[in-house]
Parts: structure tokens; sequence; C-alpha cells
């Protein structure tokens, strides 16, 4: 070997390729690829964020302790039970970190968020992927595939790039049906956009089960993405496992800031789930006007729908054309999606605009 040699694993990697914000001609159109908050952020925590952006040459708090005593207090949670990480992706990340290694098996499932695989192989385990039920999670599938050398369950819900949500029963019967020395992580990205009073039982499970681990971010409806804040909960040897790995300082000072004024700011948030829920259900309800032409919106518990194209216009059109229109979202034939569109709900604006221009590239 004249050379270092990346770990066979690694480069069997496929790189993470982000939403995109500008057109190949570097036009900037409206963005609705990421899942971010159209509203923007709330002005509190923006206030906190500016207020702290002078202390530079101070270390964040490596225990991150005023946030996870606000978090706590907010969601009714024990602070002592709380990670944090660089977004919630490296929570997802240290999960693997700790309880995988080469030879293991970590289950996730078809059409999952891409962050699982790539966790997966970093730390030289085999990806082993679920068969969905037209696009939602098959728990009786996930089940399916526990061998002995299973040690992770990735489940988002509502997933990722799908929307689709497994109710509270469900999650409780794929928990019941694991061996407990498989960790459950279900990811609640999109957890706060879930209808009504509806969620899926995943914190109470991480309060009393030694095997789950729920993840939560403030980058979808808090609308703080840019500052990389997630966190996530469970039993205390699971936190502690995966504090000897995490990086000290991955989150700044004005990031901690900028998310304790968040959560404070319940008005923000309110908005927001309101925003969603109305404009989510029109944009279903305009799409199934469109299913002549072969579309059809899979039912969302998100902040994003996922459209199929099963007529003559296909998703790769479609998504062209609305880029040509002025609206980036969401194609992702790399991820064994090429026949549907991730589209994120925007403002009111943003998401008529989509919905005309779609009627307009399917003749309707
Ligand atoms: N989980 C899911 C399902 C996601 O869609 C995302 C964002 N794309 C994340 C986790 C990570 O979000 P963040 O790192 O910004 O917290």
């Amino acid at each position: 070997m004249n050379k270092p040699a990346p770990k066979p694993w690694i480069m069997d990697i496929a790189p993470y390729i982000p939403g995109r914000s500008t057109t190949d001609d570097g036009r900037t159109v409206a963005k609705l690829s990421s899942n971010e908050n159209p509203l923007g952020t709330s002005p509190a925590a923006r206030a906190a964020f500016a207020a702290a952006a002078g202390k530079l040459e101070r270390y964040p708090d490596a225990s991150a302790t005023e946030l996870r005593d606000a978090i706590a207090a907010a969601n009714g949670l024990d602070a002592a039970r709380i990670i944090y990480g660089n977004g919630s992706d490296e929570v997802l990340h240290l999960a693997a970190g700790a309880f995988a290694g080469p030879g293991d098996e970590v289950i996730h499932v078809r059409y999952g968020f891409a962050v699982y695989e790539i966790a997966t192989r970093r730390v030289g385990a085999t990806p082993v992927i679920a068969p969905d039920r037209d696009y939602a999670t098959d728990v009786d599938a996930v089940l399916a595939c526990v061998t002995d050398a299973t040690r992770i369950v990735y489940i988002a819900n509502p997933n990722n790039p799908t929307g689709t949500y497994a109710a509270r029963d469900e999650i409780a019967r794929l928990h019941a049906g694991l061996p407990p020395h498989v960790l459950l992580v279900l990811d609640h990205a999109y957890a706060e956009y879930i209808d009504g009073a509806a969620a899926d039982g995943g914190m109470e499970l991480a309060e009393r089960a030694s095997n789950v681990l729920v993840t939560r971010t403030f980058s979808k409806l808090y609308g703080l993405a840019a500052e990389r804040i997630g966190w996530g909960y469970g039993a205390p040897e699971l936190i502690e496992a995966m504090h000897r790995i995490r990086l000290p300082f991955s989150i700044t000072i004005a990031g901690q800031n900028a998310a304790i004024a968040a959560l404070a700011d319940t008005d923000f948030v309110t908005h927001t789930r309101d925003h969603n829920a109305r404009w989510r259900a029109w944009f279903a309800d305009e799409i199934a006007k469109l299913g002549n032409a072969g579309l059809r919106a899979v039912p969302s518990q998100a902040n994003f729908v996922l459209v199929v194209f099963e007529g003559a216009v296909t998703a790769e059109v479609a998504y062209k054309g609305l880029m040509d229109a002025g609206y980036i979202v969401r194609w992702l034939p790399g991820q064994g999606l090429a026949q549907g569109l991730r589209i994120t709900i925007g403002t009111e604006e943003e998401t008529r605009g989509v919905i005309a221009a779609l009627r307009g590239i399917v003749g309707a």
C-alpha cells in the first residue's frame, strides 16, 4: 500500500445529496426541496441568536445544560436522558457508532431517510432494507428482517420521503416484536406535524423501555435548520454510551440560545403547525383533482407531500417543468423513487403556484 486506503465499506457509501436551491443556469427559485419552515424563524429565536453572536472566544457549554433543561421542561422529560447533536443527523450517527459495527445488521425501510444507510455503512455494518406497503412502513416486513445480527432498526415517523405515518399501535407492535437487544430508533423529525393530538407513543416507549431512542430536531417546525440542533431521548445507558463518542462542542452558543427561545415561542410553533395542516390538506385535494393525469398524493402527516406520477407525464418531466416555473422540489431517482416528487408545503403563494404549474405541465 503506497497511500491511505479508505475502508472498503466507506467506499460503498453513496454520498448524501442535499436539496438544491438554484437551477442549472444559476437562477434562485422557490426552494421546496428540503422541508424547511416556509414561515421562517421565530422572531424571538432570531433575537436570541443575534444577542449571542458576539461571544466568539469561548467554547459553548459542552453539556448544553440550559438547552437540555429547556427541552426537558417543554416536553415533560428528564434532562439527564437528553443527548444533543449537530442536527439530529449527528444523533442518528451516534446511535450507529455506539451500537453497531462490522458484521452487524441495521434495518430501515425502503424509501427511508438517506442518513440511515450512511450511518450504518460508516461503522462497517450492513444495511437491511424492509419492503414498504404502498410507500408506508410495514411493521410485519420490518420484523421479518430481524436476525441474530440485527442491532438497530431506524424508523422515521412520519417517514421521509413518503410522509407516511405509523400509528401508535403499529409502533407498539413493532417494539413488542423486537428482541430486547435491538435498538429501535424512532426519528421524530416531523412528528410535530402529525394531525391533532395523534402521536406514535414513541416518547412514552423511550421513557420506559431500555432499547428505544427518539430523535427530534429544531430544523423543521422551529425554523432553525441553519443552526444544526437536534436531540435524542432514551434510557440512561443508551445516552451514556453515545456521549462517549460525540463531538464535545458540536452546537454553537448562538444556536443553543436560539433553540431555547424558539421553544418558548409557542405562538410561532402553533402558527407553523396550523399553516402546514391547512395547506397540506389543500395541496393533497388539488393533487387528487389531477388523478385523471395519473397524479396521486401519498397521504402525509409531515410538512411535505410525495406526489407519485403514474400517467403520461413522468416525475422527471414534472420536476423539470416545475424548475422552469420557479420551484425546486425533490426528485429522488437515486433512492429508487424515480416515479415521485417530494414537495415541501411552502407559503400559500408557493403552494398555489406549484399546483398551478403542475396543472399546466399535465395539461389540466
Ligand atoms: N430525520 C429525517 C427523517 C429528516 O428528514 C431529516 C432532515 N432532512 C433529519 C432527520 C435530519 O435533520 P437535522 O439534522 O437537520 O436535525
